[in-house]
Formats: structure tokens, sequence, C-alpha cells
């Protein structure tokens, strides 16, 4: 099938199981790992559109895509990214998730320590966050420094530092606040173990044959939460990098150069931000037009202009937050 072909398929319609997919192999991964930690409780898991552990279920969704080949191939070339799509990296988000359902199959948010530490479960999701990277309250794990993002991102993410094997959480949170965290996990997991849940629901909350839209739909809804204004007191920083002054006109165009380092300056700084690749690329986009309407060039050598591109985009990343924070794995 053609991409075109594909995309006009309904996520019903597409005939995907987890049993005898390399995922299934994950998923088990995943229960060994909680096996070796002495844990009875595992979570059950099905196909939705993303990744999330629904309220109240002791369980979690994994988008579609990760169970096909060919599926991850469209997700890679539509959204530039995969989220989960190697194995340690799909394996990082299933701790995280099981972070989540622990909390719910145990009722976990409803002890007072829990709420001391991690704070009120029950505060509203924000809209965006602002997260402080040099913060030692919170773990670091899923990019963004998403514990920050809320108390029950924060117990998700403390219980995957734990539950990774190897994490060497003792020695890299020595001396961090976060640490009293870690050290609550791990008295709370040694509880647990001989424990049964208290909260058995097995639901699978919008599984894939419940999904009515195509998968043209879906990519461009997903496409929208990335949508970037660009916004107009930012032209004093690309005058900074470029010029457009006439003694320069023999240099080369801002636009052929940012065209020529895209892919470079959007992994960069997807990597260092953990924004998704699909938003930097569209603030990217932005400041090519921008580059082209203001008729910019070249103002300093590759190399400088090239940092500076990168420190720019970091910044307007960090600034625009709306561009993807709360986007990850809720
Ligand atoms: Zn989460």
């Amino acid at each position: 099938m053609t991409d075109a072909q594909l995309l006009d398929l309904r996520l019903c319609d597409l005939p995907l199981k987890i049993v005898g997919t390399p995922l299934e192999m994950v998923i088990d991964r995943l229960y060994e790992e909680l096996d070796a930690r002495g844990l009875r409780f595992k979570p059950h898991v099905w196909l939705s559109e993303e990744w999330f552990t629904p309220d109240n279920v002791s369980g979690f969704a994994i988008p579609f895509y990760l169970a096909h080949p060919r599926l991850i191939k469209l997700e890679r070339r539509q959204m530039l990214q995969v989220e989960g799509g190697s194995e340690k990296e799909c394996l990082r988000l299933m701790r995280h998730e099981t972070g989540h359902a622990i909390d719910n199959a145990f009722l976990l948010r409803r002890r007072l320590r829990y709420r001391e530490l991690f704070g009120p479960f029950t505060r509203p999701y924000p809209d965006w966050y602002k997260p402080e990277p040099n913060s030692r309250n919170y773990v670091v794990h899923l990019p963004g420094w998403y514990a920050q993002a809320h108390p029950a991102e924060d117990f998700a993410e403390t219980f995957a530092v734990w539950l990774a094997p190897g994490s060497r959480w003792r020695r890299r949170y020595e001396g961090w606040r976060a640490m009293r965290k870690l050290e609550y996990v791990t008295e709370l997991m040694r509880e647990l173990s001989k424990k049964a849940p208290r909260n058995k629901s097995r639901a699978h909350v919008e599984r894939l044959r419940e999904i009515k839209t195509t998968l043209r739909e879906y990519y461009e809804r997903k496409r929208r939460n990335y949508d970037f204004q660009w916004p107009p007191d930012y032209d004093r920083d690309l005058l900074r990098i470029f010029s457009p002054d006439a003694r320069h006109k023999s240099s080369r165009s801002a636009v052929s150069f940012l065209r020529r380092y895209r892919r470079e300056f959007c992994s960069v700084v997807a990597e260092g931000t953990g924004v998704h690749s699909y938003a930097i690329d569209q603030m990217f986009a932005a400041m090519i037009n921008r580059c082209r309407d203001l008729n910019l060039r070249l103002g300093l050598r590759e190399q400088h202009a090239k940092q500076k591109v990168i420190v720019l985009l970091t910044v307007q990343t960090m600034n625009g937050i709306h561009t993807g924070y709360h986007r990850i794995a809720l």
C-alpha cells in the first residue's frame, strides 16, 4: 500500500494485535522487570491512539502504530519521530505508564506521605508547564522534565526510575531532594509486593476497534497540536545571525543555509529539549519563511551561524512551551 492508500483506512479497520509481535516481547520484558523487583502486579495493555493510562484503570494503552513496522514507517514520515519506536524508548514509556497503573491499582494517591512528597493527585492538569531544568526535587526520566508537569506524573516518573534495571538511582540522585521520593517508592513497593490490588479494573478504554477516524484525520489532528506562530519580536534574534545588509549580498541566503541543516538542527534541539521534532520543525519552517520575507543572508561564518541558530531554536522552544511539553504520555 502507498501512504495515501494507508491514510484512507480507519483505525478500527487496521488488523492489528499485540500477540506475536515484537511489542509483545517488550511487554514481557516489562513484566520480568516487575518480577525482578518482587512485584506481583502486572498492568494489562491494549492498542489505542496514544500512550495513556485512563483514570482508575490498572493498565495502559499503547499507540497502535507500534504494532506494525509499516505503521511505524508512516508515523515517522508524518510526524518525523516515533514515540517508543526503539525497544529502549518503548520500555521507558511503559515503566512510566506502569507507575500510573500501579497508582490506580492500589489507590496510592490517597496516602498522606504520597501527598506530602508529590502533591495532590487531584490538582487539575495544566495546559502547559514551565519546567525548571536545574531542579533537584524531581527525577529526570522522560524528556521535557516531565516529572514537573503534575503530581501524578512525578509519581509515575519516580516509579519508572526506581523500576529501571541498572538505573543506579542511589548514586545518580545522591544529595537530591528527589531521593526522598525514590526511598518512599522503595518502601511502598516492598509493602505492595505481597498485596493484591484494591482496584482491579481491567477496562480497555478507547480501544482501536472503536475508533472510527481515518489515519489521515488522525495525523491532521496530531499535527495541529504542534502548530506554531512566529512571534514578530523574534526578528531581532534573526538579525543577530543573518543580515539584510547589501554588503552581504554575495553571501549565502539564510533560506538556503537553514534548509541545508534543517534535519540536523531539528534533531539536536529535539534531543536537548525533549520537545517533539515535529513541533521544532514547524518552528523551523516559520523561521525559513521569515528569513525569506526579510530577504536575509548569512552575516557570520557558517559554523558560528550554526551554533547561534541552535541556541535561538532552543530558547524559543523553551519559551513556546505550548508546542509540546504536555503532550507526552499523560
Ligand atoms: Zn504520565
